[in-house]
């Protein structure tokens, strides 16, 4: 990797608000930028090529792989390919800036693993396995095929918090958001 600078890591099981919080730190921090993922599932409806994700078909994001593109990938679910690209995460470096990653539980591990303590890594816990069912149904975004997958994966997922530096649980958002960002703000300002 090029350039060297800071990271804050958020993973959680899909449903307990990671992108929502994330979203709200952007807003908070000039100094924070997002890094922008690759994956190899089809948009929905309100997301952005290039500013969700970077979509790419499995076959592409196979070559990629191959061009040794990524810090880090998973098949998160069958043939749903997502990955953290090098160029971000230099892009936003050379720009002075602190990278936030929004990546599943795994991914999140292995970033840790990577980038050490220029990391901060952060579980988004959801109250209750019941209250993540609920949001993922409310976010009206998957079928329901696809929300039984997530939510078998999450009880695995649930186990695997203490590998991570803190733990921010999101029950109420208010008060999830203030957490995450006390902690961002004393990562990037010691
Ligand atoms: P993730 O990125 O972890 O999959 P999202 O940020 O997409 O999760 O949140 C899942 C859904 O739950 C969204 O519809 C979001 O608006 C909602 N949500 C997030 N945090 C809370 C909360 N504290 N209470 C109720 N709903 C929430
Ligand atoms: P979704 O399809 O709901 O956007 O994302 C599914 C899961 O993939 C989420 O847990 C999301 O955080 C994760 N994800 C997104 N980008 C990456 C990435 O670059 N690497 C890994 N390992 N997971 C990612």
């Amino acid at each position: 990797m090029q350039y060297t600078g800071k990271c804050l890591i958020f993973s959680a099981p899909s449903g307990a608000g990671k992108t929502t919080i994330v979203r709200a730190l952007l807003e908070r921090f000039d100094e924070i930028s997002f890094s922008v993922s690759a994956a190899s599932r089809a948009p929905r409806p309100n997301e952005v090529n290039g500013v969700d994700y970077h979509f790419y078909s499995v076959e592409e994001f196979k070559q990629l792989i191959k061009k040794d593109a990524f810090v880090e990938w998973e098949e998160v679910y069958t043939d749903h390919y997502y990955g953290t690209l090098k160029s971000e995460v230099e892009r936003i470096w050379k720009e002075g800036k602190v990278v936030i990653f929004d990546v599943d539980v795994y991914g999140g591990i292995n970033l840790k693993k990577f980038f050490g303590d220029q990391a901060l890594s952060i579980f988004v816990m959801p109250p209750t396995i019941d209250a993540l069912e609920q949001r993922l149904r409310r976010r009206s975004t998957e079928t329901e095929v696809r929300i039984q997958t997530r939510l078998k994966k999450a009880a695995e997922e649930l186990q695997l918090h203490n590998q991570f530096d803190k733990i921010v649980v999101n029950d109420e958002l208010d008060t999830a958001i203030v957490e995450a960002s006390r902690l961002a703000q004393d990562f990037i300002h010691p």
